[in-house]
């Protein structure tokens, strides 16, 4: 799926021979535009108002690369290391799993839900607490600490925002991400909850994952080689680390603060299951944007 350059190809041409290779080999059409304006260095509109432009040989060779690597299973994402997440960019490479945007339902229910507490408009607050557990490129709790700086009826709340991670590799990607972001997140290396205090003053208002979640048998996992897998799936049907998860969850959260967990389209039921079983209530699984249940929320309750 070379795309040729002879002396009249003209960018224009050299995307559609591309965007006809890209069909045998189930290449989303957005990669091939989005790679080749990222090649060119261009904006979209380029493509409309200078569709002669030719491309230099270094640029074609490059473009032609990416092609080839795409073919091969490579992410756009990874090519051009980078991925737009709610209104900002993150950094992303092998360490990371790619931001995806059924996740931003998981960053907008937990806005939604610090926007209607109590504390959020009560002027005599106080310092709050949130964790993100498993943040990789930290795109959730970049995206969150972002909007809770800016968001006016939380003037009076100062947010600390915790994201964990146990690849060293993904916290360095996400550090970079919060200061290309100008968002102050604490990083903490740990597996889960395990480096975490469990002193009064240190349990958390809001507790946040996207985990893996894909059963380890599940088919869907042979198009996502190229991310890391530990990012991906789990044992037990996929559901081994959220079950983790809110297990623990009791002895991280002050009591009435919310937990919000990312999880598979059909593990909506058993998810609420763990969350009854653990002192949750107010149970809530919320669609994605395709219609299907992809994130499941509750308050802890001590009764
Ligand atoms: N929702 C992603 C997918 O199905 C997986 C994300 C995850 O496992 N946390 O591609």
């Amino acid at each position: 799926m070379t795309a040729q350059k002879a002396a009249d190809v003209t960018v224009w041409q050299i995307k559609q021979q591309a965007e006809k290779a890209a069909t045998d080999a189930a290449i989303p059409q957005f990669w091939i535009t989005d790679w080749l304006l990222y090649v060119i260095d261009k904006p979209a509109l380029f493509l409309i108002t200078d569709d002669n432009y030719q491309l230099s040989d270094s640029e074609t060779e490059r473009f032609n690369a990416g092609m080839t690597k795409m073919q091969q299973g490579t992410p756009l994402a990874y090519l051009t290391g980078t991925q737009a997440f709610w209104s900002l960019d993150f950094t992303v490479n092998e360490h990371t799993l790619i931001p995806r945007p059924d996740t931003e339902v998981l960053v907008e229910t937990v806005l939604d839900w610090i926007k209607s507490q109590p504390f959020s408009t009560t002027p005599t607050l106080k310092s709050m607490r949130l964790l993100d557990l498993g943040t990789g490129s930290g795109c959730i709790a970049i995206s969150l600490a972002h909007e809770l700086k800016l968001a006016d009826t939380l003037k009076q709340v100062s947010w600390q925002v915790v994201a964990v991670d146990f690849s060293l590799e993904a916290l360095k990607i996400a550090q970079h991400n919060a200061v290309s972001n100008a968002v102050e997140v604490t990083f903490v290396h740990s597996s889960w909850y395990d480096e975490l205090p469990t002193q009064d003053e240190q349990l958390f208002d809001v507790i946040v994952s996207n985990p893996p979640y894909i059963d380890e048998a599940d088919e869907h996992l042979a198009g996502l080689l190229a991310e890391p897998i530990s990012a991906l799936s789990a044992p037990n049907h996929g559901l081994a680390d959220i079950e983790h998860i809110v297990y623990y969850a009791p002895q991280y959260l002050k009591v009435g603060g919310l937990l919000a967990i990312e999880h598979g389209y059909d593990q909506g039921q058993a998810v609420r299951q763990l969350f009854a079983d653990n002192h949750f209530d107010n149970i809530r699984t919320i669609k994605d944007f395709g219609g299907n249940d992809r994130m499941t929320l509750g308050q802890f309750n001590k009764h």
